[in-house]
């Protein structure tokens, strides 16, 4: 099986034939993944954020199977469906009350492709005049879709690969201010003087609120987000959240921007939001968007043949119905406090530039690259699954993580960067 992977089946940004094999995953349980060795290994990265509240949950196989004894999918053009109905119920009522509209999608991706759709029509619908640039910011990650990629770190994102056929859009210095930074109006400098010079094309400005993920694990000042939102108010640009990362919990608010107090036009979630089930995304708006969208007769023109999947969406309405019901901002806390104590000590390794953590996120951010062929299997002989990239050794663990494991994985952690040199 393995052989059959390696030679046919290709895997994210990874080369078609790989020096190594995968490692194949036969069940996984609680927080710990099993392979076909029989060795079970402590997942400190929720399967990319998502699986928040540990794998194999009784209530979310129950609402899956319930479900699917229902029905597993109906299109949704012209027909609706309970699941779907009480997730926009929810979704509206724990999100800033400004949000009156939802658009229920199958990827985060092209969640944010129909966040830039919307943005787009809004002015194009009711000025007659197409604003075609995003202002978007360096470091920042918003999905894999040539849209999503167009507002993706130019660097990281690898725009030089994609130069001819890349939409061309602004990009301001990343968010220099770090969380817990005393603000100076000079972080805001290069987006003000951006938006100053370029606002009668930008149709909106897009941002990760407090934490840019994949694009550096950064965790910045909500006085930045604060200052973008007044900036966009100021010169009337629409503002998208990107909470696929961030939102249900992970940074100890339900939501990041939570933190700034302010609220976005359009809003983006995905990843935790079923839990870790399956792909559901959904983009948020105001009414305020949608009329403009929709001005002169216009419709948003979007419409995934998986539009709000009726089993994605029974899964996600128990995944909130168990997130809202538990002590989950206690849980998030509670792995903060362990993360500072025992993750913070890598520190004091040569190898380690910084340690940052946030909520449920812990980053150790290195002076050197990872040689994932080395650490990969370094970490799993410790029992914990981990996967670095660039110079960043990050976690974000499952919310139900005991203690016991947490101080399992931030050792592994610790010991891994102390032969890390040694066996480079
Ligand atoms: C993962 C991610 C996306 C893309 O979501 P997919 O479901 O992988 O398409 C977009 N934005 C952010 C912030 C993400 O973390």
């Amino acid at each position: 099986m393995k052989q059959f992977d390696k030679e046919h089946i290709l895997h994210p940004y990874a080369p078609s034939t790989p020096l190594a094999d995968m490692e194949l995953v036969v069940s996984a349980s609680g927080v710990y993944l099993e392979l076909d060795t029989g060795a079970k290994i402590i997942d400190g990265m929720s399967s990319w954020w998502s699986v928040i509240h540990g794998y194999n949950v009784p209530q979310l196989n129950t609402a899956a199977t319930e479900q699917l004894s229902k029905m597993s999918h109906v299109m949704f053009g012209g027909l609706t469906h309970e699941p779907a109905i009480k997730l926009g119920q929810t979704l509206l009522e724990i999100t800033d009350k400004s949000l009156e509209y939802i658009f229920f999608s199958d990827s985060g991706s092209v969640s944010v492709e129909v966040a830039l759709k919307m943005a787009f029509q809004y002015w194009n619908s009711q000025e007659n005049k197409f604003k075609s640039k995003i202002l978007a910011f360096s470091k920042g990650y918003h999905g894999d879709t040539l849209g999503a990629m167009s507002v993706c770190d130019p660097i990281t994102g690898m725009h030089s690969a994609f130069e001819d056929v890349l939409h061309k859009n602004i990009f301001a210095e990343a968010p220099m201010c770090m969380f817990g930074d005393e603000w100076d109006e000079k972080y805001i400098l290069d987006f003000k003087t951006k938006l100053q010079e370029n606002h009668t094309q930008i149709a909106a400005v897009i941002l990760e609120p407090i934490v840019q993920g994949a694009g550096g694990m950064r965790i910045y000042s909500p006085e930045l987000l604060k200052r973008v939102k007044e900036l966009c108010t100021e010169y009337d640009v629409l503002l998208i959240l990107d909470e696929i990362a961030t939102g249900f919990g992970r940074t100890g608010k339900l939501f990041a921007y939570e933190y700034a107090n302010i609220a976005p036009d359009i809003l983006c979630v995905g990843k935790a939001l079923t839990g870790g089930y399956m792909s559901l995304a959904a983009t948020l708006t105001s009414k305020k968007v949608m009329q403009g969208v929709e001005s002169g007769g216009n419709v948003l023109m979007h419409g995934p043949t998986f539009m709000a999947n009726p089993l994605a969406c029974a899964v996600a309405n128990a995944s909130l119905e168990l997130l809202l019901n538990s002590p989950w901002q206690q849980r998030v806390q509670k792995i903060e406090n362990q993360l500072r104590q025992e993750l913070t000590k890598c520190e004091s390794l040569e190898i380690v530039k910084e340690v940052r953590i946030l909520g449920a996120i812990g980053v150790v951010e290195l002076n050197v690259e990872i040689d994932l062929a080395v650490m990969t299997p370094a970490f799993i002989e410790k029992g914990v699954w981990v996967r670095p990239f660039l110079n960043l050794v990050y976690i974000m663990p499952p919310y139900i993580i005991s203690e016991d494991e947490l101080s399992h994985l931030t050792h592994a952690i610790y010991e891994v960067l102390e032969e890390f040199k040694s066996i480079k």
